[in-house]
């Protein structure tokens, strides 16, 4: 729900894909992946094709639905291509950073499609500008397209890639289009998901697994942190080169409790079967005996059916009720600028059945809460229509500090729990009890140990070097002439 949240720094949590097939035009499967896609950006949504003699775009504002009409799909031509949907930022609706960002340079076309945010675009940007580069947005998937076209002029793609990823650092799953030859490229610590698939004609790298099961394709595997995947040029396979070698990964678990896709899977996980575990582990952690337990639809749904199922495992005399029920049509729209209207969305968005709640004692599950607006509108509804008792369970730890990494999350002063302790969200919620899940759980849920985990949001120590934050690793933070440790020279 893009809800004109505030960001510290430019975020961006977005969908990507890129396809190469044999023969067939690579522009409907790419519309169609888009779709699966859908839930990780709704401000824009773009496809990049090339035809063995030039690239083709299409990139506009809005819903997949929105942004392609029929001619559209069939003016892009060629097998190859990448696509991309953006989530919407902070305030600006800003169409010079839709993508794929795509150009021409002496060094061939290219497309680039980003999920993630660098962390040191600002720094790369200005050397590039300083040696003569023009930028026309001020967006980091940009830096990285200059970057690898200059690279692109003195070494091989796969050189040029590794180049580059030596200079930029941050967080960063591509899709990227060098004339037909389509690449996937994840960075060191995995932040983001990125994954290939096979299809009947041809192999995919996109975000989510669920764009691949679309195109009735399998799950080969995910791309590897540091990897770049080079797909061949007819769809007959794909080349892997392991670039960049780091100890621990930095994987993203908001991805599992929120972002992405239940019927995902991602870094080995199915995503529907971690969002269960995690509710049975709420129960275990602090569960508590209700007559009715309530998900917060959709996302608190698989997290409150394994909530409930320990608790009725434990003998414990609770039911599984839809006491809420939602609206779909209000929110990826909705426009929130205020917390009145945010408010105001929380109501047309959910609404409690009487006739479950009245009288009853309930527990609401959800999987997060970020300013606190849903859980409060929920405690005052549910005792508006007679609730004995609220109580808060919620899937994930308590959200103490930004998402530089490209998750949405509100600035410090607005998330409700940066700076308290539980008992005093509690209160200002006005729940009866409140408890958050450890981040223990979460990482034996994902079995991985903590060191792999990007918990930056839980926390506030993020696994990459950013400015006025702390950081819970050895980060070696690349430097603009490219020697940085961790990266192979040129000649291995
Ligand atoms: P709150 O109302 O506390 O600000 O936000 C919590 C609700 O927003 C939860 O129901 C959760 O599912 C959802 N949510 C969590 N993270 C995000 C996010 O990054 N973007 C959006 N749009 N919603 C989120
Ligand atoms: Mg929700």
């Amino acid at each position: 729900m893009p809800d004109g949240r505030h960001t510290e720094g430019p975020t961006e949590k977005c969908g990507v894909v890129g396809v190469s097939l044999d023969g067939r035009d690579a522009a409907r499967p790419l519309y169609y992946a888009l779709y699966a896609l859908q839930h990780r950006g709704q401000e824009s949504a773009g496809i990049v094709t090339h035809d063995g003699f030039q690239q083709h775009s299409h990139v506009e504002m809005g819903l997949v639905g929105d942004a392609f009409e029929e001619g559209d799909l069939d003016s892009l031509n060629g097998s190859t291509g990448i696509g991309h949907v953006r989530y919407p930022t902070a305030g600006s609706v800003d169409s010079s950073c839709a993508q794929p960002f795509s150009v021409s340079f002496k060094s061939g076309s290219l497309g680039l499609s980003h999920n993630g945010n660098l962390v040191n675009a600002d720094e790369v940007r200005t050397e590039l500008a300083e040696s003569g580069h023009a930028f026309t947005s001020d967006g980091d998937t940009e830096v990285i397209a200059h970057d690898l076209a200059r690279n692109l002029l003195e070494a091989d793609l796969v050189r040029a890639v590794k180049r580059t990823m030596s200079r930029i650092h941050g967080s960063y799953a591509l899709t990227i289009t060098h004339d037909d030859t389509v690449l996937g490229l994840r960075d060191p610590q995995g932040n983001r998901p990125l994954c290939i698939g096979k299809l009947d004609d041809g192999y995919i790298i996109t975000s989510e697994s669920a764009a691949i099961d679309v195109l009735d394709g399998d799950l080969v595997r995910d791309v590897r942190p540091g990897e770049l995947v080079v797909l061949g040029p007819d769809g007959d396979g794909f080349d892997s080169y392991q670039l960049v070698e780091q100890e621990n990964t930095a994987h993203c678990f908001f991805e599992h409790v929120y972002f992405a896709r239940p019927d995902s899977r991602i870094d080995g996980n199915l995503v529907y079967d971690v969002r269960r575990e995690l509710g049975r582990k709420l129960w275990e952690e602090s569960g508590v005996e209700t007559d009715v337990v309530l998900p917060v639809p959709d996302s608190g749904r698989a997290f409150a059916s394994g909530y409930a199922e320990a608790a009725q495992e434990d003998d414990a005399d609770v039911e599984f009720a839809e006491g809420l029920m939602k609206n779909r049509y209000v929110g990826r729209t909705f426009i929130m600028p205020t917390q009145d209207a945010r408010e105001r969305a929380v109501r047309l968005k959910l609404n409690p059945i009487r006739d479950v709640v009245e009288g009853k004692t309930v527990t609401v599950i959800d999987d997060s809460i970020v300013r606190g607006t849903t859980s409060t509108q929920l405690v005052e509804l549910l005792n508006d229509v007679g609730a004995e008792a609220v109580h808060m369970r919620i899937g994930a730890p308590a959200i103490v500090a930004p998402c530089y990494m490209g998750i949405d999350m509100a600035s410090r002063e607005e998330l409700i729990a940066a700076g308290k302790d539980t008992d005093d969200i509690r209160e200002e919620i006005d729940a009866a009890s409140l408890s958050y899940l450890s981040i223990d759980a979460i990482a034996e849920a994902l079995d991985e140990s903590r060191a792999d985990l990007c918990l930056g949001c839980v926390t506030g120590e993020y696994p990459y070097d950013i400015d006025g934050e702390s950081t819970d690793r050895d980060v070696v933070r690349p430097t603009i002439d490219g020697a940085q440790a961790g990266v192979a020279s040129d000649d291995d």
